[in-house]
């Protein structure tokens, strides 16, 4: 495979902008990329990594994008909290969600935002609900980690659904703190498309005969459904209110120095029709709707109907990506570790979701190193440029898989493009400043490689090939900015 056309420019443009700080530098060069340089070397090169000198380093350090990033869980509980309190609603103590003035039946145990602050028990373990906070410290009776992390989703629509403002809200408070620590692209996973349909005749039909959709019954199955879809009149009452409520989010968010993008998505815990019509109106709305650059596929990859309809899932996508070749895919696969799941389901999902469903971009890929063909994808990935998000926090909190057990190294190893990202920092209190400090003190990345990862996150994300040209540009100018920062800072200390 050649490589892949449209990034093969962008790649060029960045790897002649990347030298040439070292191209005017002097013999025994006193410039501020070397310099830059070797600050970064000494910070790292400790057998105990300086990890504050890193935090300093990468809060300054522009980063390019985050293209792997859920909104809702991207938002901190305290974000939540401040907005519950405004729209005048409460919490259940019972089990920590919002309760809102039409939950008449409910109301009767309920603590105001107000007095759930000033109740420091109560308010700590507000948090351990609706977030990762404090689980390290056993502070509560445990839920295992994964299943931690995922409920935490239950709490976040509540309030959205009381008053869409607090979309645009929310985006605006990401973009502050995107900016804060030098980031200058989000991709994010926004709101999942409007509209889905339950069929269970059409869910039992999908899961029986032959899943493949070079298989004649099985394509006029996914054919005379999508029929159904596009002439329920729902449908286009649905993606119109997509689309109002994308543009209406992002309106003026972008400036001079940031870009806002949005990913669609579907669940993969849905029957095969809702996951289906969603997913084909997930297209749909990245085809139609301004901002929406790609469509991905999300929830707990090891629940049992993420597991039982995997293969089906990869060829509805792949009978998608035929009618929307056009149309971006950033997959999460392979977010599994050993143990978690029996061993044969380790063996597969992103060889699927690279060949099968055609995936641009995947997402954790944690398993690989498990799966049957690994080598061949691995090779594909390299070769057709198709990169991995990397979620460091995420993967060791959900999958317990950390340090040498990581595979980033496997990835850059076989070059496969990396790119660096947060997931979802709200849930795990951290950000990708953090992500970065993991990363370099982890596993060494060199100062070249850390500023390829943060480009990758430009060069690899969906913007428009010109969009993409002026972000690099801006990155560039940016790191130019940074260098002479350190290299300043270093000659005075
Ligand atoms: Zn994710």
């Amino acid at each position: 495979m050649v490589m892949h056309r449209k990034s093969a420019p962008l790649i060029m443009l960045w790897m002649l902008l990347l030298p040439l700080a070292t191209l005017h530098a002097r013999p025994k060069d006193s410039g501020p990329y070397s310099a830059t340089r070797a600050y970064y070397q000494r910070l790292i090169t400790p057998a105990k990594p300086d990890i504050a000198g890193l935090r300093l380093f990468f809060t300054l350090m522009p980063k390019g994008g985050d293209i792997h990033q859920h909104f809702t869980g991207s938002l901190y509980a305290e974000n939540y909290l401040e907005w519950i309190q405004r729209e005048g609603c409460w919490i259940s103590k019972s089990d920590y969600s919002v309760i809102t003035p039409k939950d008449t039946d409910r109301l009767k145990d309920t603590v105001s935002v107000k007095n759930l602050r000033s109740n420091r028990a109560m308010s700590s373990d507000f948090f351990t609900h609706w977030s990762d906070k404090d689980y390290a410290n056993h502070y509560h009776d445990q839920l295992p980690p994964d299943a931690q992390f995922f409920n935490t989703f239950i709490y976040f629509s509540k309030i959205f659904n009381s008053n869409r403002n607090y979309y645009r809200e929310g985006l605006l408070k990401l973009k502050e703190r995107a900016k804060n620590e030098n980031v200058q692209y989000l991709e994010t996973m926004f709101v999942s498309p409007g509209y889905q349909k339950s069929d269970p005749v059409f869910d039992s039909r999908a899961r029986s005969g032959v899943i493949n959709i070079d298989n004649k019954d099985f394509r006029t199955l996914l054919d005379s459904f999508l029929l159904g879809v596009t002439r329920d009149t729902l449908f286009n009452d649905r993606v119109h209110q997509y689309r109002e409520l994308v543009e209406s989010s992002r309106k003026g968010v972008d400036d001079e120095n940031f870009i806002l993008r949005f990913q669609s998505y579907v669940s993969r815990n849905s029957p095969p029709s809702v996951f289906f019509s969603g997913l084909y109106t997930a297209f749909y709305e990245a085809d139609k709707v301004n901002g929406v650059v790609g469509v991905n596929i999300v929830s707990a990859e090891n629940d049992p109907v993420a597991l039982g309809d995997y293969r089906l899932h990869m060829q509805m996508f792949r009978y998608l990506k035929e009618k929307y070749p056009h149309i971006r895919t950033s997959m999460h696969a392979g977010e599994l570790a050993s143990g978690m799941v029996p061993p044969e389901e380790l063996k597969y999902h992103i060889a699927e979701a690279v060949s099968v469903a055609g995936a641009a971009r995947i997402g954790h890929g944690v398993d690989i190193a498990y799966e049957t063909g690994a080598l061949s994808t691995l090779m594909r990935m390299k070769e057709d440029r198709i990169p991995v998000e990397i979620n460091l926090t995420s993967n060791e909190f959900i999958l317990g898989i950390k340090d040498e057990a990581h595979p980033v190294r496997l990835y850059t190893g076989s070059g496969v493009p990396v790119v660096i990202s947060s997931d979802d920092p709200g849930v795990s209190r951290n950000s990708l400043t953090e992500e970065y400090v993991l990363l370099a003190s982890r596993y060494r990345y060199s100062y070249d490689e850390v500023k390829q990862f943060a480009a990758n996150s430009i060069i690899y994300s969906f913007l428009k090939k010109d969009e993409k040209e002026r972000a690099l540009l801006l990155l560039q100018k940016k790191f130019t900015e940074f260098e002479g920062r350190i290299a300043d800072f270093a000659r005075r200390k």
